[in-house]
């Protein structure tokens, strides 16, 4: 049983009134539990409207979405149950710390969701380590941390719940590029180490392609595809079409072909395509 669905999903703002947009419409897919999916598509697609209805957060229009085979919406009471199970770290989330000291910020997740002082302390723990935030930042007030570690410890905040699904949104969003690569190494363990599904949604075709196991294309509120990041690399075009960006070696082996030379086109790193020219002439 896939872990989240989503059909024939349409949301509509602003219904009847002259600022009535469609963001979403007729959406439909499956994830299964474990897996790490990315979500691209240009500015506007819809990629933030998809992740809040993903955990209740925005109700649709038309459509249901299922968590576990259950209806999100069945029971409208129980919708908080959902936000927990479907933990969301938004888009610079760390102008969301709010507490006096790193630790109580973390804590406030599980706290809120009724969890023990014991409890509650272990995942705070478990939760700055998958971050790798250091023992001797928790006592600190959030104000006084680096950019990339506040960026840390609101997500550590999400972790601390346990979600069963993790949704990511543009996570590594102005971030120098070693801490990107950071921060995606600690997401990437985190998948690895709990098994948990983990939703990213980014523009950026590069970090997508190191870590996920696929990728949802959205464009103009519409799902284009949903497939191995190689396949829809072999897309070169048509994602080029949609105004995304592919992976700069992506783009070199699609010039190439385009030239005549045999080469397989959904390369997404630069070894790949090294290989794929060193073996050409074999
Ligand atoms: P993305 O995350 O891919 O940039 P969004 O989901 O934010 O896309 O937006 C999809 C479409 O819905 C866009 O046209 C956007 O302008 C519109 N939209 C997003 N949020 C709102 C809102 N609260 N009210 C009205 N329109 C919105």
């Amino acid at each position: 049983m896939s872990v989240l669905k989503a059909e024939n999903i349409r949301l509509v703002y602003g219904a009847g009134t002259s600022f009535e947009k469609t963001a979403l419409d007729d959406v439909s897919f499956e994830i299964e539990k474990g897996e790490l999916v990315g979500v691209i598509g240009h500015t506007g697609s819809g990629k933030s409207t998809l992740v809040q209805l993903l955990n209740g957060l925005l109700k649709p229009t038309e459509g249901k979405i299922y968590l576990n085979g259950k209806d999100i919406w069945k029971e409208p009471k129980k919708i908080r149950e959902v936000r927990f199970k479907v933990g969301m770290v938004f888009q610079y989330p760390e102008y969301q710390l709010f507490e006096e000291t790193v630790y109580k910020d973390i804590a406030f997740g599980p706290k809120n969701m009724g969890l023990s002082e014991e409890e509650t302390d272990k995942k705070v723990r478990m939760a700055a380590e998958f971050v790798g935030l250091k023992e001797e930042l928790l006592d600190k007030l959030p104000f006084d941390l680096s950019g990339g570690e506040k960026r840390r410890a609101a997500i550590a905040g999400v972790i601390a719940m346990d979600p069963d699904v993790l949704i990511l949104d543009e996570p590594t969003a102005g971030l120098d590029p070693l801490g990107r690569d950071a921060l995606l190494s600690q997401i990437k363990d985190y998948h690895e180490v709990r098994k948990n599904t983990v939703i990213l949604v980014s523009h950026s075709m590069e970090d997508i392609a190191r870590l996920a196991d696929r990728i949802l294309v959205m464009n103009k509120g519409h799902k284009v595809m949903l497939d191995t990041s190689e396949n829809v690399f072999a897309q070169g075009k048509k994602l080029e079409e949609m105004g995304l960006r592919v992976p700069q070696i992506t783009k070199i082996m699609m010039l190439l072909r385009e030239k005549g030379l045999p080469v397989n086109t959904s390369v997404l790193t630069v070894e790949q395509g090294f290989n794929e020219i060193i073996n050409m002439n074999r």
